[in-house]
C-alpha cells in the first residue's frame, strides 16, 4: 500500500514536471518543441523532499526547446553515425590538462599533470587536436593565453607575435590585433586584470587553487554569449567566449525566480559550493559563480565533445570494452566524491560529458550533497532511482553505486534495466530488482551488475569491490586516472568553441540582467 501511495505521489510529480516545463518555455517565449519531431527525449530528474530543507518538486526537465538534434537521434530513433570500436588498448601517455583545485585539503593526484608544463612536442600528435596542442585548454577566463604563435590554428582566431620571453603571459602591448570571431579584433588584456598577480608569480609555480581564485569575481560582461548548448528546468547552458583571453567556457544561467518558486534554493546553492571544493580529471571545473538581479550564473570549462547520452543514442549500445572505459572513469569520479563526503545522486548518460580527447567529465551537481551518513531527499532520475530512495528509508552514498549499475547496463544493452511507462510499475520493478538480462552479456559483467543492482545494501558493491572485480581485470585504475587508457571515441572538434557535438536550441528572446527588483539575492550566498 505504501508503495502504491509512493507511485501515485511520483505520478503527481511527473504531472508537475510537464506543467513546469511548459511554464519555463512560456517564460522564455519559446515554442513547445517537445512536439517537434526532432526533439530529443531525455530522462528528467526529479526531487521531492521528505525533510523540509530541500525542495519538493520536479527539477531538471531537459531539452524541451531543442529545435535541431544536431547529430543526436531521440531515444527511439535509429542512427549509427558514430562508430565505437569493439576493443581498444592502453596507449602511451596522453597529456593531462590541469585542474585547479580550490581546496588544498582535498588531495588531487591530478595536479602534477599540467598541460602548461608540457611542451607541445611531447604530445602524441595523433591523439590531440591541433588547437589543444598549442594552447592551454583549461585557463581562467581572466588569464591571458600563453604564446601561441607557431602552432596557432588557422581558423581566424587572434594571433600573438613570437616572444622570447619565457613568461607565459604576453604583455598586451605586444599583441597584434587580428580578426577574432568575437569582436573583429582581439581585445588586449584589460587594465584591471593586469593588477592581478598572474605576471608576478610564474604560472608554473602557481598552485591550482591560487590559479582559480586569483582573479577578481567574474561578471557576465567578461563574456560574449554564443549559442545555447543545453537546457534544464531553471535555465540554460551557454557556450561563451572570454573577452579577455578569447577562450570558450560554458555558462550555466538559472532563473532565480523559478529556483525559489520550486523550492530548489538549497540544491542550487549546493552546486557551486561543492564544485568549488573539488578538483578531479573527470569532474567539470567551475571557475566562478555570480548573480545579477534575475539570474544565477556558473562559469565552467566548456566540454566540447557533447553528452555521452548523444553518443550512446547514435550508437544504440556500446561494446563491453567501450562501456568499461566510460564506467572506469566514472568510478574514479564517484570514488573521489565519496572520499570527500559528497554523494552525487544524478548519474546518467545525460550528465556525462566527453572532452575533446574523449575522456569523461561529470557535470550537473544540482543534486550533489555533502553527506556524513544518511540523507532522505527523494531526488534523481526515475530510471536510475535506487530502491532505498523510493522507499524513503534514508540512504547513503551507496545510491551512486546502484546508479553505476544502471549506467553500465544502459551503455551495454542500450536501454535502462528497469523500464515501464507506468511509474508505479517502474518503482515496483526497481524494488524487486527485476532485470531482464540480455543473453549476450558476458558472465563477468552480469555478476558485477547483480552486485550493484541489489537492494541489499550490505551486499551492494562499492568502489574497491567494483575496481577489483573480474570484469575490470584488464584495467589498471592508475592508468585510468592518468588518462592513459585510450578512449573508444574521439569527438570531431575543430576548435575550443566548436559546438557541433551539441543539439541546437531556440535562443531566448530576452537576455539577462533586466531589473525586476531582486528580493532573492541573499538566498544565494554561494553565487
Ligand atoms: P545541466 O543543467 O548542468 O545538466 O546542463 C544541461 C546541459 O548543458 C548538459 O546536459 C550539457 O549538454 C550542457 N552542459 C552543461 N555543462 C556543460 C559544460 N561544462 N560544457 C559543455 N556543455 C555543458
Amino acid at each position: 500500500m505504501d508503495l502504491i501511495n509512493k507511485g501515485v505521489e511520483l505520478i503527481r510529480r511527473s504531472t508537475l514536471t510537464k506543467k513546469h516545463q511548459k511554464h519555463t518555455r512560456n517564460l522564455s517565449g519559446e515554442s513547445d518543441a517537445s512536439s517537434s519531431p526532432t526533439s530529443i527525449c531525455k530522462t528528467p530528474s526529479i526531487t521531492s523532499s521528505i525533510t523540509s530543507d530541500e525542495g519538493s518538486c520536479y527539477s531538471g526537465g531537459y531539452n524541451s526547446n531543442v529545435i535541431t538534434p544536431s547529430q543526436t537521434p531521440g531515444r527511439n530513433s535509429a542512427s549509427s553515425a558514430t562508430q565505437i570500436p569493439l576493443s581498444f588498448t592502453i596507449t602511451p601517455a596522453v597529456n593531462t590538462p590541469p585542474q585547479s583545485p580550490v581546496n588544498k585539503d582535498i588531495p588531487s593526484p591530478y595536479k602534477e599533470h599540467s598541460i602548461h608544463h608540457m611542451p607541445a612536442s611531447n604530445y602524441p600528435s595523433s591523439a590531440i587536436p591541433d588547437y589543444l596542442s598549442s594552447s592551454p585548454v583549461y585557463a581562467s577566463p581572466l588569464s591571458p593565453l600563453p604564446r601561441l604563435v607557431e602552432q596557432q590554428p588557422s581558423d581566424g582566431y587572434f594571433s600573438i607575435p613570437p616572444s622570447t620571453d619565457s613568461n607565459v603571459s604576453t604583455p598586451s602591448s605586444k599583441l597584434v590585433p587580428q580578426r577574432s570571431p568575437m569582436k573583429g579584433v582581439y581585445s588586449p588584456r584589460p587594465v584591471h586584470v593586469s593588477r592581478v598577480s598572474t605576471n608576478a608569480i610564474p604560472r608554473t609555480k602557481l598552485k591550482d587553487k591560487q590559479r582559480r581564485r586569483q582573479h577578481r569575481k567574474l561578471k557576465l560582461d567578461d563574456f560574449v554569449l554564443k549559442r545555447t548548448v543545453g537546457t534544464g528546468s531553471f535555465g540554460r547552458v551557454h557556450l561563451a567566449q572570454s573577452k579577455v583571453n578569447g577562450k570558450h567556457y560554458a555558462i550555466k544561467a538559472l532563473d532565480k525566480y523559478d529556483v525559489v518558486r520550486l523550492k530548489q534554493v538549497e540544491h542550487i546553492n549546493n552546486e557551486p559550493s561543492i564544485l568549488r571544493d573539488v578538483s578531479h580529471p573527470f569532474l567539470v571545473t567551475l571557475w566562478d559563480a555570480f548573480q545579477d538581479d534575475t539570474h544565477l550564473f556558473m562559469v565552467m570549462d566548456y566540454v566540447p565533445g557533447g553528452e555521452l547520452f548523444s553518443i550512446l543514442r547514435k550508437q544504440k549500445k556500446f561494446s563491453e570494452q567501450a562501456a568499461k572505459f566510460y564506467a572506469a572513469e566514472v568510478i574514479l569520479a564517484l570514488s573521489y566524491l565519496h572520499e570527500n563526503g559528497i554523494v552525487y545522486r544524478d548519474l546518467k548518460p545525460e550528465n556525462i560529458l566527453i572532452d575533446a580527447r574523449g575522456h569523461v567529465k561529470l557535470t550537473d551537481f544540482g543534486f550533489a550533497k555533502r553527506v556524513e551518513n544518511v540523507t532522505w531527499t527523494v531526488c534523481g532520475t526515475p530510471d536510475y532511482l535506487a530502491p532505498e530512495i523510493i522507499l524513503s528509508k534514508g540512504y547513503t552514498k551507496a545510491v551512486d553505486w546502484w546508479g553505476l549499475g544502471v549506467l553500465i547496463f544502459e551503455m551495454v544493452v542500450g536501454r535502462a534495466p528497469f523500464l515501464d511507462k507506468n511509474p508505479v510499475n517502474l518503482y515496483q520493478k526497481i524494488l524487486e530488482c527485476r532485470v531482464d538480462w540480455p543473453e549476450d552479456i558476458s558472465p563477468e559483467l552480469k555478476d558485477l551488475l547483480q552486485n550493484l543492482l541489489t537492494a541489499d545494501l550490505d551486499a551492494r558493491y562499492a568502489s574497491d569491490q567494483v575496481k577489483s572485480h573480474e570484469w575490470f581485470s584488464d584495467y589498471n585504475f592508475d592508468q585510468v586516472l592518468k588518462r592513459k587508457v585510450k578512449p573508444p571515441y574521439i569527438p570531431k572538434v575543430k576548435d575550443d568553441g566548436d559546438a557541433t557535438c551539441f543539439a541546437k536550441y531556440k535562443e531566448p528572446a530576452h537576455l539577462y540582467g533586466n531589473i525586476r527588483g531582486d528580493p532573492f539575492r541573499s538566498k544565494f550566498p554561494a553565487f
